[in-house]
């Protein structure tokens, strides 16, 4: 069987550097926001482009903490794609906000910049955006949209490290970003992992103590915070990781490429490349699109090949959104109803993606 993704054998590329990171840590007697945390945040910080970078304990926090930290909450609305991951519209609903669907784009997944402005309220106070699979949202009109309804635009950038777009990586393209480092993403830690990314001074301090119980000096809070904070242990563990990033992206981009050139199936719809981010699409997820998807499941899994459906539910089709329940949003319906992704991963070796090409191709 071809795994979808082989964590084990990703990061045991890594075993001898991540093993003196994690001796590191235990020698050095100080395990909770230490050298490591700092260390990684400047890195990582650096490395997207941006003046900070605030470690927190999961990707769902990093988005909840910065609507939090703009103050936003009940009777504020916020916009969000209708077929992203439902961790996006949960970090909404924790803050009391209201999350407002709109439709992508039907060839790139990501959220359609034309459908927006029809959406927006006087309650209109963010745009979340998502770039989805590993591929950068169609930033341009939405930040045009977002500086004439003077909103604040929050990426979703959990699928995307080291995306970019234009000459910008995400994290970067709008007020802030959050992160996370789940193990399967494009850097991913050995367990929980996120963080927040921010050019605002103002905002990034409010963070610094919100993931602490709300506090910048011991015992005295500020606001009434969180514990929110990255492990020493992953960061450490994420510095080694973040050096090889770029290279990990680019052996996804080649097997992408690959699947690109050579699958030939008229019943298997491709995923498209929006023009100028030809480079910067990272392949979070090689996703493709299927009639009768079970079939072509089962198909691929007696032959050999585990893939796994991104998304299978939409989320305004979910029990916890049960206010949803009579919303239609058909253009997500229909990607949730045909999407299947395909391996890829940095260690997925040629000859698998040459066999998983044939078998695709003979279905
Ligand atoms: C993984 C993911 C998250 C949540 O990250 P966690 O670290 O699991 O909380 C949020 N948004 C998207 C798009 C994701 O893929």
């Amino acid at each position: 069987m071809i795994p979808f993704l082989d964590l084990k054998k990703i990061n045991l590329q890594y075993k001898e550097e991540i093993e003196v990171a994690i001796a590191r840590v235990l020698e050095s007697g100080w395990y909770i926001l230490g050298n490591e945390v700092a260390s990684f945040e400047e890195e990582f910080a650096q490395y997207c482009g941006v003046k900070h970078c605030i470690g927190v304990a999961n990707g769902l926090d990093a988005l909840t903490l910065i609507i939090r930290a703009y103050g936003f909450g009940p009777g504020d609305e916020i916009i969000v794609p209708a077929n992203t991951y439902i961790a996006s519209i949960l970090a909404i609903s924790a803050n009391g906000a209201t999350p407002v669907l709109v439709e992508p784009d039907i060839s790139t997944y990501n959220i359609n910049p034309s459908l927006i402005e029809e959406k927006i309220t006087e309650r209109t106070k963010a745009i979340l955006v998502v770039h989805l699979y590993g591929q950068s949202a169609n930033m341009d009109p939405i930040l045009e949209i977002a500086k004439k309804y003077n909103l604040k635009v929050i990426e979703d950038a959990a699928q995307a490290h080291g995306a970019v777009y234009g000459d910008k990586r995400a994290g970067s393209l709008g007020d802030a970003a959050g992160f996370s480092f789940y193990p399967s993403k494009n850097l991913g830690a050995l367990g929980d992992g996120g963080a927040i990314t921010t050019n605002d001074d103002e905002l990034a301090e409010k963070l610094r103590a919100l993931r602490n119980y709300g506090s910048h000096e011991k015992y005295k809070n500020l606001f009434k915070g969180v514990n929110s904070r990255l492990d020493e242990m992953q960061a450490a563990i994420l510095r080694v990781k973040l050096k090889y990033l770029d290279k990990d992206n680019e052996k996804r981009r080649q097997i992408a490429k690959y699947y690109l050139n050579h699958i030939k199936n008229e019943k298997v719809i491709l995923p498209i490349i929006e023009s100028g981010n030809r480079l910067s699409h990272v392949w979070h997820l090689f996703v493709v699109r299927v009639e009768n998807r079970e079939r072509f499941q089962k198909y691929l899994k007696e032959n050999g090949i585990q893939t796994i459906i991104h998304y299978p539910i939409p989320p305004h089709k979910q029990k916890a959104y049960e206010e949803w329940k009579h919303c239609s949003f058909s253009i997500s319906e229909e990607i949730h109803k045909t999407v299947i992704s395909l391996p890829i991963s940095p260690v997925l070796a040629l000859e698998h993606a040459k066999k998983i090409v044939k078998v695709v191709n003979k279905y």
